[in-house]
């Protein structure tokens, strides 16, 4: 790996200055404990400063290495030049005019650049939001009106956000949906096939579980009745399963078969995460939408529904939008992310990451029993914690090790359905000495466990 520019000037180590969390954190901290929700919980209690590159800066002037990104958003890394370069030019000429209202050229060079860079070389259109959930709901009205259909499909261990019809999608009660209902109607879940948790074992995943899941849909809902199907290609807060090899293409061509539309929600592995620009290319899926946000914008609100435009076309004009939906600022920032993508061709830097980072995790999981599974692709990595010996999930271990890489300088974030995935999720332009740096500080904190 050779390494890329920081995208700021920020020095590109890890620094621990005090304890963790510091002075200065610890009285902001109270400060947000009077001010702010309850709800709105915190991984690590340090607060952010500046960051760059593969480092985040706290307020007590420690620098961690990062291996979160702001949960996979800043893969470009925080603050990178063609980002602020563009979003501070787009700042100076005007903030907001509403795409509905008056439109501007940076949202539709936006859904230019999403119809070039999406699977498949059918015609595409693409409408703009906020927020990934809010991608996810147009995906549903879209398909919806689309098939004159009304449900929709979705998977064990799937997550797809946290407004009301998002909460009903998402499979994990805590923290999502627990004491939040009534939920959405007409939304049913349906088997996966994560090979670890697979009764019969990994080998025969595949199919039964693509056989249990078109059972079920065929069955219990009825393929007739099916709006939509909607999966992440690498389900991201259930714990970074990969669906095993040829389940994707079975749902998928099942879909096909049915007048179903092919929802991949790709807010977490799209944009170069896993390797490619969107995790459905590995098995040559061709999704009739997708569903991006996350990666696109180097960290400014953006969000997207793309896809086959006579679906697209469908809903009826002002049946789409917002206020905000497609902000200047945010599409000028996803044009700065872009450009910096494909200048520093970041699917294959994914690769080199997954390169540093797989064969090192797997030797960990050799001399630690607590260690049950190595996967993901890509910069889009987990181990998932167990106790051992068994595959008991083990949370307490997954937070503690967290607890342990904060305290010496390493941001991870943990995941799961049952709370016991460490996930990893670096920025894609990170140096390689501190991707090297970070596995040190797991092994040792994984050896003091
Ligand atoms: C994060 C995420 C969402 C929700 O995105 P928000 O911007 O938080 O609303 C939806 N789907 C997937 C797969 C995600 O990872």
């Amino acid at each position: 790996m050779t390494d890329l520019p920081a995208g700021s000037d920020l020095p590109q180590e890890r620094r621990v200055v005090t304890a963790i969390p510091g002075p200065v954190s610890q009285e902001l901290m109270a400060r947000k404990q009077a001010a702010v929700a309850d709800g709105v919980g915190t991984v690590m209690p340090v607060f952010a400063r500046r960051a760059g590159g593969g480092v985040l800066e706290d307020v007590d002037g420690n620098s961690f290495i990062d291996f979160g990104s702001g949960i996979a958003v800043t893969s470009v890394g925080n603050s990178a030049e063609a980002v602020v370069r563009r979003a501070t030019a787009q700042l100076q000429a005007f903030t907001h005019t509403c795409v509905m209202v008056t439109p501007y050229e940076p949202y539709v060079e936006v859904c230019e650049r999403l119809a070039e860079l999406t699977p498949g070389d059918h015609a595409k259109k693409s409408a703009l939001f906020n927020s990934g959930a809010e991608a996810v709901e147009n995906a549903v009205k879209i398909a919806r009106t689309h098939t004159k259909r009304q449900a929709v499909v979705v998977f064990d261990h799937g997550y797809h956000g946290r407004t009301n019809l998002t909460m009903a999608l998402t499979s994990k009660s805590m923290p999502y949906k627990h004491g939040f209902g009534p939920f959405a109607p007409e939304v049913y879940r349906v088997p996966v096939a994560y090979p670890y948790r697979w009764l019969t074992g990994p080998e025969n995943c595949a199919e039964e579980a693509a056989a249990q899941a078109i059972d079920q849909i065929s069955k219990q809902v009825g393929a007739a009745n099916v709006a939509a199907i909607i999966i992440e290609p690498v389900l991201g807060e259930g714990g970074f399963i990969e669906p095993a090899k040829g389940f994707l293409p079975r749902i998928a061509e099942f879909a096909k078969e049915n007048g179903i539309v092919f929802v991949a929600d790709e807010i977490q592995s799209g944009f170069c995460r896993t390797g490619q620009w969107f995790a459905c290319e590995d098995e040559g899926i061709v999704p009739d939408l997708i569903t991006t946000a996350k990666g696109i914008a180097g960290g400014l609100p953006l969000a997207a529904v793309t896809g086959r435009a006579e679906i697209m076309d469908s809903a009826h004009s002002g049946g789409l939008g917002g206020t905000y939906g497609g902000n200047p600022v945010a599409c000028a920032a996803a044009l700065g992310s872009i450009e910096t993508m494909l200048e520093l061709d970041l699917p294959s830097r994914a690769k080199q990451i997954e390169e540093v980072m797989k064969p090192r995790l797997q030797k960990l999981a050799q001399q630690h029993g607590v260690i049950g599974d190595v996967r993901g692709r890509g910069a889009m990595l987990a181990i998932e914690l167990v106790k051992p010996g068994t595959k008991d999930p083990n949370p307490e271990a997954t937070a503690a090790l967290a607890k342990s890489c904060h305290q010496q300088g390493l941001l991870v974030l943990t995941t799961g359905t049952y709370g016991n995935v460490m996930r990893f999720l670096p920025p894609l332009v990170i140096g390689e000495d501190l991707l090297n740096e970070g596995l040190d500080i797991l092994e040792s904190a994984l050896t003091a466990l």
